[in-house]
């Protein structure tokens, strides 16, 4: 069992669910902080992006100076986008009338809210290939957004339905889906322990 005290992980906390990744990473013993604005990403050794409605965080990023940061944070620091925060990593994304400007930190395109609208959510039980193991997590989609181009080199770690849901690319991973509104940390400790095993080995 990892020990996960000397990490500290930043949640963006514009809009969305992010209370409940706390909660999550509070699970784990693992430490958080609200990043709301630059300087909030002093000291943080990691940084979720949540679910929500990536047109409000898109906007919102740019009213607080986050954009410029967030691309150099994401230059060399990991972070995870689930949901909206996916479509906040992604290089492009297809007829974005709402005009959504992505952060452009992972190599894919994306299409807003196609697996359905809210009536359409749905919890599944997905099972992830992890370091070569498959293991299983609760995934939530909620108005989730479908991944339409991969670029070569980025990884898949998990398909539903034969697309891939989760990916990942050096220090980038991105979930079309939520696994913060249960208590399954599964995909969470992944990231934790796969992305930042350098300070958990210090
Ligand atoms: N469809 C939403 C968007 O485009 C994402 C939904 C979610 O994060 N659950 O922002």
């Amino acid at each position: 069992m990892s020990d996960f005290k000397n990490l500290t992980i930043g949640i963006l906390a514009l809009q969305g669910d992010y209370e409940c990744h706390k909660n999550q990473l509070d699970l784990l013993g693992a430490k958080s902080s609200y990043v709301r604005l630059p300087k909030h990403l002093a000291n943080i050794d990691a940084l979720i992006i949540p679910g929500g409605e990536s047109t409000t965080i898109s906007k919102l990023i740019d009213r607080f100076g986050l954009r410029e940061p967030l691309v150099d944070f994401g230059e060399s620091k990991p972070i995870w986008g689930t949901c909206a925060g996916m479509i906040l990593l992604s290089n492009e994304i297809e007829a974005n009338q709402a005009n959504v400007k992505p952060l452009q930190l992972l190599d894919i395109d994306i299409a807003r809210t196609a697996f359905g609208r809210q009536v359409f959510s749905f919890e599944t039980e997905l099972i992830l290939n992890l370091n070569g193991k498959e293991v299983k997590s609760e995934a939530s989609f909620i108005r989730a957004p479908r991944i339409k181009r991969i670029s070569k080199g980025v990884n898949i770690l998990a398909t539903y339905e034969n697309e891939a849901v989760l990916v990942e690319k050096d220090n980038i991973m991105a979930s079309s889906f939520h696994t913060e509104l249960e208590n399954d940390t599964t995909l969470l400790k992944f990231f934790l322990e796969n992305y930042l095993v350098d300070i958990l080995n210090k």
